[in-house]
Order: C-alpha cells, then sequence, then structure tokens
C-alpha cells in the first residue's frame, strides 16, 4: 500500500499580499491583473470566499459580489520566491517529490519507512515546520494514493490536516461529487449523467470496459485513479509532464489569420522550454478559451516528438484550422505533452532542429527577443520563415 502527503498553500497569492502588506490582513482582497474588462481573479483570500468569488472568476464578476473586496495587482517574483521555498521545505520530506504547481506539491512516503515510523504523527508536525518557515498556511492531506491525499488536503483547508487510512479510502471517496474528482470536466460530466452515473459510487460500480466504451482511454484512467491501490508514480521535479504556454488576448480575435502571430509565438515560447527542460513533445494540444469563458481543447499527436517551434507551430495550425469557426476568441494556449527525455539518436538532424538550435544560441547571448519569427514567408514553402534582428530581415 502507497503512502502520500498532499501539500498545498491556502489562498497562495491573496495569502502572499496579505502577509506583506498588514493593512490586507483580515479583509476580503482579489489578486487580479489591470484590466477590470478583462482581467480574472487569480487568487481571492478566504475572506472574500465567503461573498462568493472564486479564482477564475471575472473581476467584474467579483467586484459585482464583493463591492469592498481590495484589489491587488499580483506580483510574480514574489509568489516565485515563495514557492522555491516551499519546493525546497516539501523536498527535505522526500526526495520523491512531485511539484504539481506554484504551490501544490505530493511526496510519495513509501520509501521512507526508515525515516518516518510513525509517518502521520511526523507528517503533521512537518505542516508545521513548513508554516512556520514560510510564513503562511498551508494545508495537507494524507492517503494511500495520490488521488485521496489531494482531496484530502482540499476538504482540510483552510489551515488543516486530514489523514485517510486505507480502509475508509472509498468512504472517503464516496463522499465527493463527481465534478470535484480531478480529470472530471463538463463534457465527461454530462456524458455520465446521460448514462445515470451520478456519484463516485455509482461511477466505481460500472466495470471497466463499460467505462472505456463511454469515455475510451480517459474511463479507463479515471477507474484506475478511483482504486485505492492505485499507484501511479510520482514525477520527480525537474521532469514536467507537459508544457504550456497562453495568452489572453488584448482584444477578441475571430479568425485563422488573427490567430495565426500568437500561435507561432506561444509555440516558440513552449520550444523553448521543451529545450531548456532537454525533452521533446509526441502530442500538441491547441486550447481556446471563447469570449464567453467556455473552453475548446484539440490535440495531436507529434511524430517523431519533437522540441522546435515550426513542428509544433504546424500542428497547433492545423487544430486551429479545425476549431476556430468565427466564434470570438479570448484566450490561445499551446502544450506540448507526451514529453519523453531519452536523448534521440537521429542519422539526420531534421532542418527545424538544426534551425532551432542556432535559434537558441543566438538567444542565450542576446535574450529571447533578439530572434522573432515573424511568419510564414508565402505558402510555396511552408517552412520557411521570415525572422528579424535588431530591426534587420534576415
Ligand atoms: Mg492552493
Amino acid at each position: 500500500m502507497g503512502l502520500f502527503a498532499h501539500f498545498d498553500i491556502d489562498a497562495f497569492y491573496a495569502q502572499v499580499e496579505q502577509v506583506k502588506n498588514p493593512a490586507l490582513r483580515g479583509k476580503p482582497v482579489i489578486v487580479g491583473g489591470n484590466s477590470l474588462r478583462r482581467s480574472v481573479v487569480a487568487s481571492a483570500s478566504y475572506e472574500a470566499r465567503a461573498y462568493g468569488v472564486k479564482s477564475g472568476m471575472p473581476l467584474f464578476q467579483a467586484l459585482r459580489l464583493c463591492p469592498r473586496c481590495l484589489v491587488v495587482k499580483p506580483n510574480f517574483p514574489l509568489y516565485q520566491e515563495f514557492s522555491r521555498k516551499f519546493y525546497r521545505l516539501l523536498y527535505s520530506i522526500s526526495p520523491d517529490l512531485e511539484i504539481i504547481s506554484q504551490d501544490e506539491g505530493v511526496v510519495d512516503l513509501s520509501r521512507c519507512g526508515l525515516i518516518y515510523r510513525d509517518p502521520v504523527a511526523s507528517l503533521r508536525e512537518k505542516r508545521e515546520e513548513i508554516k512556520t518557515q514560510l510564513g503562511l498556511t498551508v494545508s495537507a492531506g494524507m492517503g494511500p494514493t495520490k488521488l485521496v491525499a489531494k482531496l484530502a488536503a482540499s476538504r482540510a483547508k483552510p489551515d488543516g490536516f486530514l489523514h485517510i487510512p486505507p480502509e475508509k479510502t472509498e468512504q472517503f471517496l464516496e463522499s465527493f461529487q463527481l465534478e470535484e474528482i480531478p480529470g472530471i470536466g463538463q463534457k465527461t460530466l454530462t456524458l455520465l449523467r446521460e448514462r445515470g452515473i451520478s456519484s463516485v459510487a455509482d461511477l466505481r460500480g460500472v466495470s471497466v470496459q463499460n467505462l472505456r466504451g463511454l469515455l475510451g482511454r480517459k474511463g479507463e484512467n479515471l477507474r484506475e485513479t478511483l482504486r485505492r491501490e492505485n499507484q501511479v508514480p510520482i514525477l520527480s521535479p525537474e521532469k514536467p509532464r507537459s508544457v504550456s504556454r497562453g495568452q489572453t488576448l488584448e482584444r477578441d480575435i475571430f479568425t485563422l489569420k488573427e490567430a495565426k502571430p500568437h500561435i507561432l509565438h506561444l509555440s516558440d515560447c513552449v520550444a523553448m522550454r521543451l529545450r531548456e527542460e532537454g525533452a521533446r513533445g509526441g502530442r500538441v494540444c491547441l486550447r481556446i478559451r471563447w469570449s464567453d469563458f467556455s473552453e475548446s481543447q484539440k490535440c495531436l499527436p507529434l511524430s517523431p516528438p519533437g522540441n522546435d517551434a515550426l513542428r509544433i507551430y504546424h500542428k497547433a495550425i492545423s487544430l486551429a484550422e479545425k476549431m476556430m469557426d468565427g466564434r470570438p476568441v479570448r484566450l490561445l494556449a499551446v502544450e506540448a505533452s507526451s514529453l519523453t527525455y531519452a536523448e534521440q539518436t537521429l542519422l539526420f538532424t531534421p532542418r527545424e532542429e538544426r534551425m532551432m538550435d542556432a535559434v537558441e544560441r543566438i538567444r542565450r547571448r542576446f535574450g529571447f527577443s533578439a530572434v522573432r519569427f515573424l511568419g510564414e514567408k508565402q505558402e510555396k514553402e511552408s517552412k520557411l520563415f521570415v525572422f528579424r534582428r535588431a530591426g534587420k530581415l534576415f
């Protein structure tokens, strides 16, 4: 049986702001962007949440719910400092650590039996230690699987600790709504409900075959994560599962032509990040947030896996061609997933990769914006790109 501990900083950005600025303590605080019209709530203090304010909500809507909420602009470098310290503290609990986000991580304790004779008591103490060191409240959950640990942490919030022993796992999971289970989005929820599956207990009653028929591989995975014997290994922090870059657009766009420069830039950023990680993506996804805040995502395999901007861009463009239908687009995001880290042995390095190597070398010396992809030159040779450096084309 596995043993996992999930840590999650409470209302991260908002709490950091309250710690840094005593005038904000005990008050409803929203951390959000500059523009009232287009920004969303990045983080809300518990005082603001009491009014129904949630992360991801448009700022104007949040202020309608809570007119006395104080809006603070995000200070990302400061949050990053806290994150790094948080990661270091988690790493000291066990090197088997998976970073989930800036304020969330899970440690696998199954190899720590000799260090933690009484892991529950030790981890309870560890949470206190992290709180003191970080100066922020953190919630923690422990359980036999990653999913149970995560849900336990969410139920312990704010500033709590909850341990779910293996024999209580089923009962605990069944106390959640289907939509609270990570991986069950609106689409999946609708499909499940259509089949009369409306609770976690119902879901556990469905055979793997039926679930596969209904949701494909996702159904299989879902069923697997709900098993208490589930032992999805944690991923070490230096190896992300996917790399993505998104951008809320200055104004809504409607056409593929308008989308192209944005998709090119995002693909370029994703490629650079993959290269930093020494990873190649085997799948490219494009996510679109429409102006009504609904989202669509589609993916295509990238074969062989790669980390050059151009091939990622071409995949993302063919996805955009399928997805964009004239509806106003608010946000675009490009993601590379199915990452592989093995050193690729190629007889011939593809032309695109050789070019990216050169681009990377220039950027390392002169900064990211020293070289910019400007766009495709013309359809005839669709792989030819134009660069700009220091105002000159070459
Ligand atoms: Mg959090």
